[in-house]
């Protein structure tokens, strides 16, 4: 199967990309990961793109869809694959579609986790950091057992400037900005699967598998 996951950073997107990707036995494509590993390798495009990042600039569509198109090539791409991370815009959709064509294949499916704001509010603005091993808590979903003390080693905990509710609320507009055009293209396709991202991990499995097709 070929299916693009989006969700919003809280949605617990990375979490269902795993299970999926295991149960499908197929790769997956995380831009992130990609970039940083073209950028290890030292490929052209691993090249060009760290010249954006060094500069602090959003790399450029051509450069994000050459590393794809790099990627789906690849010979384990043959059964699927579940990209995450990307497309992004309407512009890398078409070109996915675009590559996909060459092949003579297109997306099986788009699997969109929705999570209420507030939900993602309370998700991202719990997680703690230890400052001295980096270990990671949350103050309503994963407690450490004394409170601002890491189980671990003792350590203080801190918020990352990132979790703060001012950059979350920011991080959470800017998504849904750049997504909607994206949902929208894919509605219109007829591939939109809407999951209810609000439910326990385990619902937002079984409800995925669902809307593939699959009871597992
Ligand atoms: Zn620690």
């Amino acid at each position: 199967m070929r299916i693009v996951l989006l969700g919003p950073p809280g949605s617990g997107k990375g979490t269902q990309a795993e299970f999926i990707t295991e149960k499908l036995g197929v790769p997956h494509i995380s831009t992130g990961d990609m970039f940083r590993k073209a950028i290890g390798e030292g490929t052209e495009l691993g090249k060009e793109a760290k010249k954006y990042l060094d500069s602090g600039q959003l790399v450029p569509d051509e450069v994000t869809v050459g590393i794809v198109k790099e990627r789906l090539n690849q010979s384990d791409c043959e059964k699927g694959f579940l990209l995450d991370g990307f497309p992004r815009t309407v512009a890398q959709a078409e070109a996915l579609d675009g590559i996909l064509k060459e092949k003579d294949t297109g997306l099986d499916a788009v699997i969109n986790i929705n999570v209420p704001r507030e939900e993602l509010l309370k998700r991202l603005t719990g997680r703690r950091i230890c400052r001295n091993c980096g270990a990671t808590y949350h103050i309503i979903f994963n407690p450490p057992a004394v409170e601002n003390t890491c189980d671990k080693c003792g350590g203080e905990l801190y918020q990352r400037k990132d979790d703060t509710e001012e950059t979350i609320i920011n991080r959470l507009e800017v998504y849904k900005k750049q997504t909607e055009p994206l949902i929208q293209y894919y509605k219109e396709k007829g591939l939109l699967k809407d999951i209810d991202g609000g439910q326990s991990i385990e619902e937002v499995t079984k409800d995925i598998g669902l809307s593939l097709g699959r009871d597992w």
